[in-house]
């Protein structure tokens, strides 16, 4: 059996079902093939199942990019603006939690049933359990599934990242790309923890769960949030947000008590040089536990001037050298992808092979962590659909 559409979109997640929403109300035929038994598996996970769906705050610089202009079109032309618009339509309560990261109050399913009832309205096809064997091209796009076939003149391929193979993340995406002659920017982990190096992890590991709010630095890139400590190494947001910008075999650098002058203490000649006194202080910017610990290996070799201020600079500037990430069964994105080089940064067409649409994660364009993955889902999603 033949399936004929004006254009097909192969997965239907964040991007892929707001490609087929814009697409469907400018009355093209369109059809989403998902392989899994439902939609937008990933949006029910999201923001811990509530979906920090956007953040108001969203500027091209909270994206990772080779070309950093390439998201900026398609991030102009769909704002946090039109989605928070959609979903007061929908009547979805939501609120900001904190730095402009909007969430929905009640649960991800208010976001992935709206987009449902908006894909219904616009008249777009959805086949899921769709397994999707092979896709060639001839005068038009042809795409080969278990019981049948499906043609149209342009395919959007919207398969997401390799994050989460469980809940249905596949290579599909990447394989198209090299099967239609696309550059690839090798994909890696995204907003993901850190492993420590054995003798980091032997000192520091037995306190996780300890949280502490930091400041962390690679790349030129540097994000103050709070760091919690794993049974493995470091996560939390300041960790997930530098993880993108990490690379073997780079440092990491944590200032501990951003803000705090921890040894400003001794300038006055009456107080004590001593460690009781290092310690309590050292305690109001830390966690006990951590500030005891951080003592055991890092206490002033002597209590000369010298000493303390090295003392101050190694805890402001603590330079681990992670052993690697957790990698992307835990990791929140997907960063590298198709070459924004190989697509328009208007419509996400290939350049090479008109007709041909790639939007969402498996793009080279990856977001910090708050919302703005999402919003990359949207923008590049809408940019096409008003292209078909
Ligand atoms: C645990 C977790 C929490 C997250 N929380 C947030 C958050 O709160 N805010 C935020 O902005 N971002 C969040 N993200 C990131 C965000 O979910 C993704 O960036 C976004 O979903 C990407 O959208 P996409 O449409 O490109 O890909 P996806 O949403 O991954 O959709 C891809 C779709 O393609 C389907 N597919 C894959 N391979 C095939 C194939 N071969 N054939 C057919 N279909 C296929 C998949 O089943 C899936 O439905 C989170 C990610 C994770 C893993």
């Amino acid at each position: 059996m033949t399936h004929r559409f004006d254009a097909l979109i192969l997965g239907g997640g964040a991007a892929g079902l707001m490609c087929a929403i814009e697409a469907g109300k400018r009355q093209r035929r369109v059809a989403v093939l998902e392989h899994a038994d439902r939609l937008g598996k990933k949006i029910l996970i999201s923001g811990g199942g509530r979906c920090n769906f956007t953040n108001i705050r969203c500027q091209p610089e909270n994206f990772l990019s080779s070309n950093p202009h390439f998201a900026k079109s398609a991030l102009a032309r769909y704002t946090p603006a039109d989605f928070i618009a959609l979903v007061e339509k929908h009547r979805i309560p939501y609120h900001e939690k904190t730095l402009g990261q909007l969430f929905c109050d009640r649960s991800a399913g208010d976001i992935l049933g709206m987009l449902e009832q908006e894909c219904q309205s616009a008249g777009v096809s959805i086949f899921l359990n769709t397994k999707i064997r092979a896709v060639s091209r001839a005068e038009e796009f042809v795409v080969h599934t278990a019981n049948a076939e499906f043609q149209a003149p342009a395919l959007v391929v919207a398969t997401g990242g390799l994050s989460i193979t469980k809940i249905g993340a596949t290579s599909f995406g990447y394989d198209m790309a090299r099967q239609f002659g696309l550059k690839i920017r090798p994909p890696r982990p995204g907003l993901v923890p850190l492993v420590l190096e054995s003798d980091d992890r032997s000192r520091y590991c037995d306190l996780s769960g300890v949280s502490a709010e930091v400041v962390a630095s690679c790349d030129g890139q540097q994000f103050r949030e709070k760091m919690l400590i794993t049974h493995r190494g470091l996560s939390g947001p300041a960790i997930l947000q530098i993880s993108s910008y990490w690379d073997k075999p780079q440092s990491i650098k944590i200032d501990l008590a951003p803000g705090s002058d921890l040894t400003a203490i001794f300038r006055d000649p009456k107080t004590p040089r001593t460690l009781t006194t290092l310690r309590s202080e050292l305690r109001k910017a830390l966690a006990a536990r951590l500030a005891d610990r951080w003592l055991d290996y890092h206490a002033p070799a002597s209590w000369t001037n010298a000493a303390l201020a090295d003392f101050e600079q190694q805890a402001h500037g603590w330079a681990i050298t992670p052993a690697g990430t957790e990698g992307f069964e835990k990791a929140e994105v997907t960063c590298g992808g198709v070459d924004t080089d190989e697509l328009s940064a208007k419509t996400m067409e290939s350049r090479r092979v008109p007709g041909l649409f790639f939007i969402g994660e498996v793009v080279d364009v990856t977001g910090h962590l708050g919302g703005f993955n999402f919003q990359w889902a949207w923008a590049s999603g809408a940019a096409a659909g008003r292209a078909l």
